[in-house]
């Protein structure tokens, strides 16, 4: 098996950068494989659009026929009642006059694009209407945003439709709307279910409210509830995430996602430990302890696994959209601030409402970012949903890159040594410690292939690091 060329790119980086990755050779994988986390930038290269093309390009998008693969529907909605500590999404208050006059643009784009050919053809397989906090929306402005949904975008039988939410708003008349006008999966950030944590960092409600809403929600039993918990907030000891474990277990829900917490540099939630308003969140090894107990924990408890970091608790939860757009699937964006990408161009609309609002009352799709995809990056998406999955498939790899994907057989092989994965069958598995680290696995892959493809264009051994 070659593996000659990625062995000289690994030979030739600085040391840091070779650990960043390789990750680091100790005895306990789990908690210290890599020196640091790093976020997944998967998709690299590409040309940034001229605005003057912005529109013009949109439209050329929209008139092509899209391909039968499926494609979902990502609408954003900006606004949040409470601003949590650790958020990184906030973008404005919830203010009704606003939303009553966000709702109409909302609406008046998803007309805009109606009867295109690329709208028009093919169905739509899940629409995520995602935040911010979609459930703080007024029961009028929801239903009017969900009729429209329904009357603009042709929607498979089986679509799903998501909003996103918190446990406060489920009361009657909010979730009534939601269920009346065609949702069919509500995912809530929980977060933890323990008072003080969940307090602490600008959640509204206690464990009592949180277990009576979700038995109010589930009395209707008209839709899948996933339940989002972060583990490594400050008071979250071990015991407190074992109740965490242990309510969510117990709750009427489909299914759950579990994420780790990140504190962002500068960020509120930073600020409020500096300060000592709160104790300090967990370490990446305390986080990596609090993720291997809850593998066990739902592993033993026969929970399917849909992802590293979701489960279904029963088969009501499909995940589709998580899924599909992990392994690549076109994104049709509307709204202030949704991202999106189609036809191999990748887009991301205007933060800011009021600018949103006049772009769409002339007509116009409020880009701030276009941008055309190098060719031939499917390989990409395809790292992401196996390491997102659990494994590493070199053979479906090589089957989209070329024969230089078995060259990562070298790093496989350091990482089967360390612990991060096992050989035992023809697809290795990521193991406890590497589901941990996948997102460094995932980045490091990604980087390898582009280096290698570098060194064959041009001889040169280079390897892009984004930590
Ligand atoms: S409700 Fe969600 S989006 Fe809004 S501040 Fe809290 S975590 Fe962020």
């Amino acid at each position: 098996m070659r593996q000659t060329r990625l062995k000289h790119i690994l030979a030739a980086m600085p040391p840091a950068q070779y650990a960043l990755t390789v990750g680091r050779d100790t005895a306990e994988p789990l908690a210290g494989a890599f020196a640091e986390r790093r976020a997944v930038q998967p998709v690299a290269g590409g040309r940034p659009l001229k605005p003057d093309d912005w529109q013009t390009t949109w439209q050329s998008l929209l008139a092509q026929k899209p391909t039968p693969a499926e494609r979902v529907v990502y609408i954003h909605i900006p606004f949040c009642r409470q601003r949590c500590l650790y958020c990184g999404f906030f973008q404005n208050y919830s203010d009704e006059e606003l939303e009553t006059a966000y709702i109409d643009s909302l609406i008046q784009e998803l007309q805009l694009s109606r009867n295109s050919r690329y709208l028009g053809s093919g169905a739509v397989n899940a629409v995520f209407i995602g935040g911010g906090t979609p459930s703080t929306l007024a029961p009028h402005n929801v239903a009017r945003l969900l009729k429209a949904i329904h009357a603009n975008l042709p929607l498979a039988n089986d679509c799903e439709l998501t909003l996103e939410g918190r446990i406060n708003d489920l009361v009657p008349p909010k979730i009534e709307a939601w269920l009346t006008n065609g949702v069919n999966r509500i995912s809530l950030g929980v977060q933890s279910f323990h008072t003080q944590v969940r307090q602490a960092v600008g959640r509204l409600d206690d464990t009592q409210t949180i277990l009576e809403r979700l038995k109010l929600l589930a009395g209707y039993n008209q839709v899948a509830v996933i339940v989002d918990l972060i583990y490594g907030l400050p008071y979250q000891t071990g015991e407190v995430w074992a109740d965490d474990l242990t309510l969510l277990q117990a709750a009427p829900i489909a299914g759950m996602d579990l994420y780790q917490l990140s504190v962002f540099e500068g960020g509120a939630l930073q600020q409020a430990i500096r300060a000592g308003r709160l104790p300090a969140a967990a370490t990446t090894a305390g986080q990596a302890r609090l993720f291997a107990a809850a593998e066990a924990e739902l592993a033993a408890r026969n929970f399917s696994r849909l992802s590293i970091c979701h489960w279904g608790k029963n088969n009501r939860e499909r995940n589709m959209y998580n899924t599909l757009t992990k392994a690549g699937s076109p994104v049709i964006p509307f709204g202030a601030g949704a991202g999106g990408n189609i036809g191999g161009v990748s887009m991301f609309l205007d933060r800011n409402v009021e600018k949103y609002i006049g772009s769409i009352a002339r007509g116009e799709k409020p880009f701030t970012m276009l941008l055309r995809q190098a060719a031939g990056t499917q390989w990409q998406h395809t790292v992401v949903a196996q390491l997102e999955r659990g494994y590493i498939d070199l053979h479906e790899l090589a089957g989209q890159y070329g024969s230089g994907a078995w060259e990562l057989e070298l790093l496989l092989a350091i990482w089967a040594e360390r612990g991060l994965v096992t050989r035992d069958t023809d697809v290795p598995q990521l193991t406890v410690a590497g589901k941990f680290w996948y997102k460094n696995m995932t980045q490091s892959l990604v980087e390898c292939l582009h280096a290698l493809r570098d060194s064959g264009r041009d001889g040169q051994q280079t390897i892009m690091v984004h930590s």
